[in-house]
């Protein structure tokens, strides 16, 4: 067995229901397959749970642009240097091109922030809300810190569904 199948059975036997080893371990720039240390698996679980429920509520697919980014990688795409895809805490999730309506695009938010209201303190959840700077995508991390960033727009978001 590959790691990657091994991490693959370890995501199924934690309940992890729509994302797979391959999307969450994928470099997509260069296009390459790259499973982080064994002892680094458990990190992601709360982050891909958190995936999963968002997945539920949103009642549509939802693709990961980045998982893992080894600290090499993170540098080449000039990722923030304190990132938590470095350590295998965070996802960065976008809807499908065919979703990419204005309509489910404020769904994902909202519901992303609800997730954030409702379980940012205990899982220490970091939330990142792209628009409009950087498309339809949010990022989220678990494990590290509440924060988030993007305030001038998160803030009014998280204040009306408070
Ligand atoms: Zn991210």
């Amino acid at each position: 067995m590959t790691d990657l199948e091994r991490l693959d059975c370890y995501l199924k036997h934690k309940g992890i229901v729509y994302f797979s080893a391959k999307e969450i371990c994928t470099l997509r720039k260069i296009s390459k397959v790259v499973v982080p240390p064994e002892a680094w698996w458990p990190r992601i679980i709360p982050t891909l749970q958190l995936a999963d429920e968002l997945r539920v509520h949103l009642g549509f697919p939802l693709f990961v642009g980045n998982g893992y980014r080894p600290a090499d990688y993170n540098k080449a795409v000039k990722g923030s240097k304190t990132s938590q895809h470095i350590f295998f805490r965070a996802l960065d999730l976008d809807l499908p091109k065919k979703m990419r309506s204005v309509e489910n695009q404020e769904t994902l938010y909202e519901e992303t922030c609800k997730l954030f209201l409702e379980r940012g303190v205990n899982l220490k959840m970091g939330m990142g809300l792209y628009r409009p700077w950087r498309g339809t995508r949010v990022h989220i991390d678990t494990g590290h810190k509440r924060r988030y960033w993007k305030a001038k727009y998160v803030k009014p978001l998280l204040n009306s569904l408070r």
